[in-house]
C-alpha cells in the first residue's frame, strides 16, 4: 500500500470511530433508557481512548513526514494539514492531564447539576476551580503562539484570533446596548402566543417547514429530546431533535428551524470526501450561522409568514385568530432582557455572549478565579442588560458549558449571528429574488447558494477565510447590526 493509501485508511479509520461515538450519543439522548447511562458512559471512554491512541500513534508522525515531501493534489493537502494538527495537538497534552480533565469534568458535571437544581454555588465552586487550573494548564501544553484562550477558542473556531473577536464584539456590545434602550422606550407592546397546540401537529408543521428548507428525510431524521441538537454521522445520516411545548408551538418550531439549519450544512458537506478531515463544518461558529440564519433572519422575517402565517392558523384552529400578520410578526420577535440564555431574543442575545466571553476570558488569564464568579456574573448582567438575578441557578449556574470544561465556546454562537448576518447580505446580492421566493414558500434558492458556497467547501478553508472570500470582505459586525437596527426600528416603531 502507498502511503497515500496508507493515510486514507488512518483518516477513514478515525472518522468512523467518531461516527460511532456520534450515534451512541444521540442513541443516549434521544432512545436509551435510564439505567444504560452507567455502561454507555464506559464504552464511549472506551472509544475515545482507541481515537485517541490512533491519533498519537507515532507510526502517524512518520507517516504525515514522508507525505509532507509528496506531491500532492490540493484536497490532499488540505487533509494532510488537517491531520497534522490535530495530530500535533494531542500529542501536546500529556495522557495524564487528559484523562484528570475527563475524570474531573465527568464529577463537575454531576455536582453542577446538584448546584443548579439547589442554586447553590458552593457545591460547584471547588470543581470549577479544578476545571479551571486543568484548563490553564492544558493551554499551556497546547500553547498555539496567541493567548490561552486563544489557544483553547481553537478547539471550537480554528485559527480564531483573540484581537479580530475583540475588535468585532467591542463594536457590538455599546450597539446591542443603545438598540436595547431604545426599544425598552418604545410604547409598542407585542401581544401574547400562548393556546393550545398540540403536540402532533406542531410536529406535522415542523416538518412542512423543513421539508421546505430542503432538509432530505433519505439522509436525516427528527426525534425528541430533552435538549435539541443535531449530530451529522455521515453526510447522509444526520440527526435532529426537539422538544414540544402545548401551551407554545414557537419554541419547538423555531428549534426546529435551527437545528434544521444545523442538519443542512451537514447534508451538503461533500459525500465524496467522507472520511476525510475536508469533509467537516470548518468551525462551530460558521455552523451556528447557518442555524441562526435560517432561524431568525429567515425564520423570523415577515417574508416567510406571509406564506406560513395562513397554514400556521389552519394547522391550529382558533388559537391565533386574534391576531393579524404584524401582530404574529411582532410577538415572534419580542425583545426583552431575561435571566436564561437560551430563551434570549435575538437582540439580547448577544449581550449574554459578550459578558460569558469576557468572564472566561479572566479567568483563564488568571485575573478572576471560581469563587469570585457569582459577583462578576450579577454585576455585569445589571451593567448590560439591567436585571439582576435573584438566585445562582438563574445566574452564574444556568448555562452547563463550564462544568465541562468547555471554555472558549460561548464566542461562536455569536459568531454565528455576524457570519450569517454577513452571508446573507451576499446572498441577497446574488440572488435578486430572494425575498419574493421566501414570501412564496419557496427556499431551495437561498437552500443552494448556502450549498454551494459554505457547506460543500467542508473544512478546505477557515471559518474567516470562507468568509472573505464569499463576501469579499474580512468579518465584519456591520451586516448583523444594520439588520437588527432595520428590523427592530420597523417592528417597535423607534
Ligand atoms: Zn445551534
Amino acid at each position: 500500500m502507498d502511503k497515500l493509501d496508507q493515510f486514507k485508511l488512518w483518516s477513514q479509520e478515525l472518522t468512523h470511530l467518531r461516527g460511532i461515538s456520534s450515534i451512541l450519543a444521540w442513541d443516549q439522548e434521544v432512545i436509551m433508557p435510564p439505567l444504560g447511562a452507567e455502561f454507555r458512559a464506559q464504552q464511549r471512554a472506551t472509544l475515545a481512548g482507541i481515537s485517541h491512541s490512533k491519533l498519537v500513534d507515532p507510526a502517524l508522525s512518520e507517516l504525515l513526514d514522508e507525505l509532507e515531501n509528496e506531491d500532492l493534489q490540493e484536497l490532499e493537502q488540505v487533509n494532510l494539514r488537517e491531520l497534522r494538527r490535530q495530530h500535533e495537538k494531542a500529542l501536546r497534552v500529556p495522557e495524564t492531564l487528559v484523562r484528570e480533565l475527563a475524570e474531573v469534568s465527568a464529577i463537575a458535571y454531576e455536582h453542577w447539576v446538584r448546584a443548579r437544581r439547589d442554586s447553590d454555588f458552593s457545591v460547584f465552586e471547588p470543581w470549577l476551580s479544578r476545571i479551571i487550573e486543568l484548563k490553564r494548564e492544558e493551554a499551556r501544553c497546547i500553547a498555539l503562539g496567541g493567548s490561552s484562550y486563544e489557544t483553547l477558542m481553537d478547539e471550537f473556531e480554528p485559527s480564531a484570533k483573540e484581537s479580530q473577536l475583540e475588535a468585532v464584539f467591542s463594536k457590538v456590545r455599546p450597539r446591542l446596548i443603545e438598540l436595547l434602550q431604545r426599544i425598552d422606550g418604545s410604547p409598542v407592546r407585542p401581544k401574547s402566543l400562548e393556546g393550545v397546540y398540540p403536540v402532533k401537529e406542531q410536529d406535522a408543521f415542523g416538518r412542512k417547514i423543513l421539508t421546505s428548507m430542503g432538509f432530505d428525510w433519505n439522509a436525516g431524521r427528527l426525534d425528541t429530546s430533552p435538549h435539541p441538537f443535531c449530530v451529522g454521522l455521515t453526510p447522509n445520516d444526520v440527526r435532529i431533535t426537539t422538544r414540544h411545548t402545548e401551551n407554545d408551538f414557537s419554541r419547538a418550531l423555531f428549534g426546529m428551524i435551527h437545528e434544521g439549519g444545523h442538519g443542512l450544512y451537514e447534508q451538503g458537506l461533500d459525500e465524496a470526501n467522507y472520511g476525510f478531515p475536508v469533509c467537516d463544518s470548518t468551525s462551530l461558529g460558521m455552523h451556528e450561522s447557518q442555524s441562526r440564519l435560517w432561524e431568525n433572519q429567515i425564520g423570523r422575517s415577515r417574508s416567510f409568514w406571509e406564506h406560513w402565517y395562513p397554514q400556521l392558523r389552519k394547522a391550529f384552529p382558533g388559537q391565533l385568530d386574534h391576531l393579524s400578520l404584524d401582530d404574529f410578526v411582532l410577538a415572534i420577535n419580542q425583545v426583552s432582557p431575561s435571566l436564561i440564555r437560551v430563551e434570549a431574543d435575538e437582540v439580547t442575545y448577544g449581550l449574554h455572549i459578550i459578558m460569558r466571553y469576557e468572564i472566561e476570558k479572566k479567568l483563564i488569564s488568571d485575573e478572576i478565579n471560581a469563587p469570585d464568579l457569582p459577583d462578576v456574573w450579577d454585576s455585569k448582567m445589571e451593567e448590560y442588560l439591567g436585571i439582576r438575578p435573584s438566585n445562582a441557578a438563574d445566574g452564574v449556574l444556568q448555562d452547563t458549558h463550564w462544568s465541562q470544561g468547555l471554555i472558549g465556546y460561548f464566542p461562536t454562537y455569536l459568531l454565528g449571528n455576524l457570519y450569517g448576518a454577513q452571508l446573507l447580505n451576499t446572498a441577497s446580492k446574488e440572488i435578486p429574488d430572494l425575498d419574493s421566493q421566501t414570501r412564496s414558500g419557496n427556499m431551495s434558492g437561498l437552500k443552494e447558494w448556502l450549498r454551494v458556497n459554505v457547506h460543500t467547501v467542508g473544512r478546505a478553508l477557515s471559518a474567516s477565510d470562507l468568509i472573505s472570500k464569499i463576501t469579499g470582505e474580512d468579518l465584519s459586525a456591520n451586516y448583523f447590526l444594520d439588520y437588527l437596527d432595520e428590523k427592530y426600528s420597523e417592528l417597535y416603531r423607534l
